[in-house]
């Protein structure tokens, strides 16, 4: 079972909610919990892994050999990225506006262009509380988030039957897309204001897009209004989960403990909302099959 755990927009408390999910869960299965905000991964703050392996994240860049290059410019009109140019008598590569497709060296027909590989990020792993935890970071400068996403989803390691979870980072843009790509379901972790509901919203479009089932987990509960819990009614989105605003869940998140460690009543809180995503993927399938 693999549940993502996203929101539109960041600080609405998703780490908060996938570090706790997976803490609750462990006894479960094998639980490893994927942290795919790579451009800012915190949840090894909570969990405190000791970090056992980590490998790079490469990416096949183009290097031209100006040798047997004629200039004739195919691999700039291939490139969908801008990512080389040709300028009368000089070949430009732009690295990071490269995707690694290899299309220009496929298509030179010289075979001017060899690739070498440029390191854009690395993945660490670790084990913490008996859950694995698996991080990517991507290299200060660079743009290109999926790749470093793509090796942390490899990397859950052989957990047959296990559980993963993963911590998808904020927005709708691709690296969000990448994240929850392959899960089957996502958690929405949102607040109740207009801005909360405003991304909400998105978040809905995008995994809805991806043919996801998706469900809500309202936190800070009681600010704001009854605008995201009357959009979810009129969406048929259930509210799965309501973590209410507490001095006393803002002071343990500060001080890097997970909810379930700091108030473990929480544990049953989690474990219950496993079962009502298992009811609702299990639903699913079947509706399918009908
Ligand atoms: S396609 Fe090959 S030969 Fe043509 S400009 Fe590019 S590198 Fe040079
Ligand atoms: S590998 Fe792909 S993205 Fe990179 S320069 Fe070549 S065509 Fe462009």
């Amino acid at each position: 079972m693999i549940i993502s755990v996203a929101s539109g927009k960041g600080g609405t408390g998703k780490t908060l909610v996938a570090t706790s999910l997976a803490l609750s869960l462990k006894d479960a299965g094998p639980v490893a919990l994927l942290d795919c905000d790579v451009e800012e991964p915190n949840a090894h703050i909570l969990l405190k892994p000791e970090i056992a392996g980590r490998e790079p994240v490469n990416m096949p860049v183009p290097v031209v050999d100006l040798d047997r290059c004629t200039y004739c410019g195919e691999c700039a009109r291939v490139c969908a990225y801008n990512a080389i140019a040709v300028l009368g008598k000089h070949v430009l590569t732009f690295p990071q506006l490269c995707h690694g497709c290899g299309a220009c060296s496929y298509l030179c027909p010289e075979k001017a262009i060899s690739e070498e590989p440029r390191q854009t990020g690395i993945v660490e792993w670790g084990d913490a509380h008996g859950v694995r935890l698996v991080h990517g970071i991507l290299t200060v400068g660079e743009a290109m988030a999926p790749p470093v996403i793509r090796k942390v989803k490899e990397r859950t390691g052989d957990r047959p039957g296990g559980i993963v979870i993963r911590d998808v980072p904020p927005g709708t843009s691709c690296p969000v897309v990448e994240a929850v790509q392959g899960s089957d379901f996502c958690l929405l972790v949102t607040e109740p204001t207009p801005f909360g509901l405003n991304d909400l919203a998105l978040a809905v479009e995008t995994v809805r897009e991806l043919r996801i089932p998706c469900g809500v987990v309202l936190n800070r509960a009681g600010i704001g209004d009854a605008g995201v819990e009357e959009y979810c009614l009129q969406e048929r989105i259930p509210v799965l989960l309501t973590i209410p605003l507490h001095m006393e869940i803002a002071r343990l998140y500060s001080r890097g403990i997970t909810l379930v460690e700091g108030m473990p009543y929480w544990k049953e809180r989690f474990q219950r909302l496993f079962d009502r995503i298992k009811e609702i993927v299990h639903e699913g399938s079947r509706s399918l099959k009908r």
